[in-house]
């Protein structure tokens, strides 16, 4: 039952919103119940006309950001089990990946070829817990932990070809992450979910620890606390609730007002993959998803806020309307090792998309301008200067660098 004063109007509208009134509430303060009465009886149309005006008024009125990126798959041996992921994999099966530093390097001139500016590293959760495997892969190169290699690979990464180099490596502890602060521009951590319920039996994370919200929460506080740039998200569609979605972004929201370092947020549809225990369950439908962007710009109207063009082929320009202000990284060289089986769009075609929408596109760097330039210090003085050789007075990479 809603009680709340601000939402009396809204039942008082007969069901009927239209933009005009839902602009007369302090939408940006309802509660959970109240967001949720607004999706559920608001048309997309007019939940969109919210969410683009609200993009409008705080974020740019004109420019869309993208992150032109290589993606090194370092290691995909992961101590947990996510009922919907491929990238995971067992140490003898076809498609595991343990790079060395020189392949590494390798990959990411490849990027430096293409005018990349962010070298992207992901891997498993933890996986020297679980895997002699990836502890003989260390040994080899004198580490005991990931953090720990990847740090000092970022390092070479950074000084032989000035790429950025931005992590997504699940839970670390405090001091591995003011480990990598030293040599990445910003971390990358999935919320995914703030639903405790996801992690009982039967369930999306039933299987990964790790993805159980207390630990992500933690760690995305530890991020706060070291004034490290922090991209998180939301994976939607994993049998959350809407109420549990609410839960999740007002999650978000209050962890970025006391910290300030959440730079950006993915808001992911989940999409089925082929031989995972959830390939049978339905993602969410295009309409629904949309309204779901739509609440988030709503919920969170000063964020950084993007949805990958990857996984809705040739409607992604749809979230544009619903008030997204960037695409994420986008690789002209690599897979989406998260989501092969979806081909990143060509650069070009998200230009025209973007364009068609009245918009233009802009690449910046795995950094946001406003975390750049803020006088708290969120780059290390290690990497300031090979950040500062790539932007222009914006903050975002200067026409020079990319030829
Ligand atoms: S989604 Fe991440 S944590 Fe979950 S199984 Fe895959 S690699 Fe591991």
């Amino acid at each position: 039952m809603i009680s709340n004063a601000n939402t009396k109007t809204i039942q008082d509208s007969d069901n009927e919103i239209v933009p005009e009134e839902i602009n007369k509430f302090r939408y940006k303060d309802l509660k959970i119940n109240e967001y949720s009465y607004l999706f559920n009886n608001s048309t997309t149309e007019d939940l969109l006309k919210i969410a683009y005006a609200l993009k409008t008024k705080h974020k740019s009125k004109k420019i869309i950001t993208y992150s032109r990126k290589v993606f090194i798959n370092i290691i995909n041996l992961c101590k947990d089990i996510c009922s919907y992921c491929t990238y995971r994999k067992e140490p003898e099966e076809i498609g595991i990946s343990l790079l060395s530093p020189e392949q590494i390097l390798s990959i990411v001139e490849v990027g430096r070829k293409f005018r990349c500016t962010e070298a992207l590293f992901v891997a498993g959760e933890r996986p020297e817990s679980k895997y002699n495997e990836a502890k003989e892969w260390l040994k080899k190169y004198g580490y005991v932990s990931t953090a720990e290699y990847i740090r000092d690979v970022s390092e070479k990464v950074l000084k032989k070809t000035g790429l950025l180099p931005h992590s997504n490596i699940g839970n670390m502890t405090k001091k591995e992450m003011s480990l990598l602060k030293e040599t990445n521009v910003s971390l990358g951590l999935m919320l995914e979910s703030a639903s405790e319920r996801l992690s009982n039996v039967g369930m999306a994370h039933e299987n990964a620890p790790s993805k159980h919200p207390k630990v992500r929460i933690k760690t995305i506080e530890n991020a706060g606390e070291l004034k490290i740039p922090l991209t998180t998200g939301l994976l939607i569609g994993i049998g959350e609730t809407l109420e549990e979605t609410i839960v999740s972004l007002l999650t978000l929201k209050k962890l970025n007002q006391k910290y300030g370092h959440i730079q950006e947020i993915i808001i992911q549809n989940f999409s089925p993959k082929i031989n995972t225990k959830m390939a049978n369950f339905l993602p969410p439908t295009h309409k629904f998803f949309l309204k779901v962007v739509a609440l988030s710009r709503i919920i969170l109207p000063e964020m950084n806020i993007q949805v990958p063009p990857n996984l809705t082929p040739n409607i992604y320009g749809n979230y544009l309307d619903a008030g997204i202000n960037d695409w994420g990284g986008i690789s002209p060289v690599t897979i989406d090792h998260v989501n092969p089986e979806h081909a990143w769009p060509k650069i070009s075609e998200v230009e025209k998309t973007t364009r068609d929408k009245g918009l233009t596109l802009r690449p910046r760097l795995p950094i946001y301008p406003e975390f750049i330039f803020s006088d708290k210090r969120y780059l290390s003085k290690e990497i300031e200067q090979y950040v500062m050789d790539l932007i222009d007075s914006d903050g975002l990479v200067k026409k020079r660098y990319l030829g």
